[in-house]
């Protein structure tokens, strides 16, 4: 046992769905409701700004499967896919997480808020702070190389000398 109960998840065999590489789908030990899923990286990192950019990308493409499953297998009607990151926004675990939550109509499981209005100033003191930060958005980190499709690849060039044989063995007289 870790101090970290997403960690623990990650290093035994129960609630897990589906595991690659970097990540895992799990079942949330404490479910919000039947079905409420778990995305989350096999190394501990506290938040997502520890998570290298094409595993962000990746756990949320997963979170969409996930959320399809939950379709398809729980019946959901709808779902949230949810990042608490940060103690101040209700992280419990300290070990970065997407929630998949299966919603019906009426489930009266709590993910609103209150909308603010702001006034004039307050607002046009928002967007300046945040189009100053926004300027670095886009400056992702690169991709690293995709992983080769070994199998696939032996058989290509398995097929290949098989039509270079093949080709040799028709230019013998
Ligand atoms: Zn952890």
């Amino acid at each position: 046992m870790s101090d970290c109960g997403i960690c623990d998840i990650a290093e035994s065999d129960k609630l897990k769905l589906f595991e690659d590489e970097n990540l895992i789908i799990a079942l949330a030990p404490r479910p919000a409701a039947p079905g409420h899923l778990m995305v989350f990286p096999k190394k501990h990192v506290t938040i997502l700004e520890q998570v290298p950019d094409y595993i962000a990308s990746w756990m949320l493409q997963l979170a969409n499967k996930a959320s399809m499953a939950l379709f398809e297998g729980m019946n959901a009607e709808g779902t949230n896919i949810l990042l608490q990151n940060g103690t101040a926004a209700g992280q419990s675990k300290p070990h970065c997480t997407l929630h998949i939550i299966p919603r019906r109509q009426g489930d009266a499981i709590n993910t609103n808020w209150q909308p603010k209005q702001l006034d004039e100033e307050e607002m046009s003191t928002v967007e300046l702070k945040l189009k100053e930060e926004a300027k670095n958005i886009g400056a992702f980190e690169e991709e690293p190389q995709k992983p080769i499709e070994l199998e696939d690849k032996a058989a290509k060039i398995r097929g290949d000398e098989e039509n270079y044989l093949i080709k040799q063995i028709e230019r013998i007289p």
